[in-house]
């Protein structure tokens, strides 16, 4: 269940131009297209690929995992989706969800939960487990995610694959549907860290049309790929090592960085004293903004609308019924955090200690180049397993959270398995603009 909707058409008429170009260039060359002497630009040609349904799709229904949503068709498509289609990449669906990204295991989607290739019992991890699980089946080469606090890492890793959430402002979020726009970036999941680095390039970029992306060209990452690990500052911080990891994710991490070792990488203990707040500070400054992006969906402008008397029971009764209960429940939380008296005590605060958080990553790239840590503190949990205690879900994502808090790239690479056969992925955090360099150190974990 990682489709929600799949766009034949669309498909066929994208393979039909991949095609008809293949044909020109054999004719152009008088024989076969050899794949590695393309230019980096033209490797995408003819590739399939799934798309988290929060990025809009022109004349493609795009729902968020929510009735919100349900039937509503965006008139435009998010800069990502056009660099795609001028690359001549194959878009062959919309991927599930949690409902507006808000979650760790598909399981707020409106639409039933995807289920993970690995163990069908089991959760593909979220918000983006339709991107990670669709690559993981083989239903699709490479997808694109949403990441505001692990959603391209967390799935990545529970299904065996690499994720990457690149820097802030180095993806256009233009026709991203907003969570929470201070930490939201779209990324990539690819089977591999070198398709991964390929689509990062192919989207990455200033865009005109999304003010937060950042000015000036995105550093290439393809040219030092295969550099290895030889001479990489492996930090080491004991606080994403602490009570509360599993056994078989602390040694397959450890296995992983044994091996860089091996490879001529060092490794230097960093301190990050913050981190502990990483998860309080999340949840107040995610809802928050979650609860003014969400203002929007009023029964007049978007999606779903139901009838009422007059304004107030149009707009309650559509999001009553539009929205579920997680969504309900950050919509509540937020609007609680920024009301007058708890603004300065709740959401002021949070900021400040996001910036303690990001002065934590600062001092320690003072010492290391990458940090390495582990993605979530266990392994693909059971469906049915955390719904009904948000707090358990909300610790799955205890060690991605402080990324996006400080705006920084990392990726999660596959690093081993648990002994009842289920992935585990490793994540490896840069400094802003060091996509090259986690993505390098990811495939010498490969
Ligand atoms: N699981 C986290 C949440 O529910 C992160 C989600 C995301 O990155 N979109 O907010």
């Amino acid at each position: 269940h990682a489709y929600l909707t799949v766009v034949a058409e669309r498909a066929l008429t994208q393979a039909d131009a991949a095609d008809r170009w293949i044909a020109r260039r054999r004719q152009e060359q008088g024989g076969p297209v050899d794949v590695r002497r393309l230019d980096p630009s033209e490797r995408l040609v003819g590739i399939p690929w799934a798309c988290k349904d929060v990025l809009c799709t022109e004349g493609v229904r795009t729902t968020c995992g929510s009735r919100m949503l349900e039937s509503f068709v965006p008139p435009y498509s998010a800069t990502v989706v056009t660099r795609l289609d001028e690359a001549g990449a194959v878009m062959l669906g919309k991927v599930n969800m949690d409902e507006f990204a808000m979650g760790s295991s598909n399981e707020n989607s409106a639409f039933g939960p995807t289920r993970n290739p690995w163990d069908l019992d089991r959760v593909p991890g979220g918000s983006s487990g339709g991107s990670a699980a669709a690559v993981a089946a083989g239903e699709a080469v490479f997808s694109l995610g949403s990441d505001t606090g692990g959603s391209v890492r967390l799935p990545a890793s529970y299904c065996g694959v690499v994720g990457l959430k690149p820097t802030y402002g180095a993806v256009s979020r233009y026709g991203l549907v907003a969570f929470a726009s201070s930490l939201d970036q779209v990324g990539p999941i690819a089977r591999r860290v070198r398709d991964c680095a390929i689509v990062f390039e192919a989207v990455a970029g200033p865009d005109p049309m999304d003010s937060t992306s950042a000015p000036g060209p995105v550093p290439a990452v393809l040219p030092t790929l295969e550099h290895g690990a030889g001479g990489v500052r492996l930090g080491l911080a004991p606080e994403y090592f602490g009570e509360g990891l599993s056994a078989p994710v602390r040694e397959a991490v450890m296995g992983a960085v044994a091996r860089l070792e091996r490879e001529g990488a060092t490794t230097v203990e960093v301190r990050m004293p913050h981190l502990e707040y990483a998860l309080p500070v999340y949840y107040i400054i995610s809802p928050s903004e979650a609860s003014s992006n969400l203002a929007r969906y009023d029964g007049v402008r978007y999606g779903l609308r139901r009838p009422g008397d007059d304004v107030v029971a149009m707009f309650s009764r559509t999001r009553r019924d539009g929205f579920g209960d997680e969504v309900k429940r950050r919509i509540m939380l937020g609007t609680y955090a920024l009301s007058t008296g708890y603004y300065e005590a709740f959401y002021l605060k949070a900021q400040k200690v996001r910036t303690l958080i990001r002065r934590d990553f600062e001092q320690a790239f003072e010492r290391a180049d990458v940090l390495v840590t582990p993605v979530s503190p266990s392994v693909p949990f059971r469906l049915g397993e955390r719904v009904d205690d948000p707090l358990q879900m909300y610790l799955t994502d205890i060690y991605t959270l402080s990324v996006n808090l400080a705006g920084l790239p990392a990726v999660s690479v596959p690093c081993g398995f648990s002994p009842e056969g289920l992935p585990i992925g490793v994540q490896i955090i840069g400094p802003a603009f060091a996509e090259a360099r986690v993505l390098q150190v990811a495939r010498a974990v490969e």
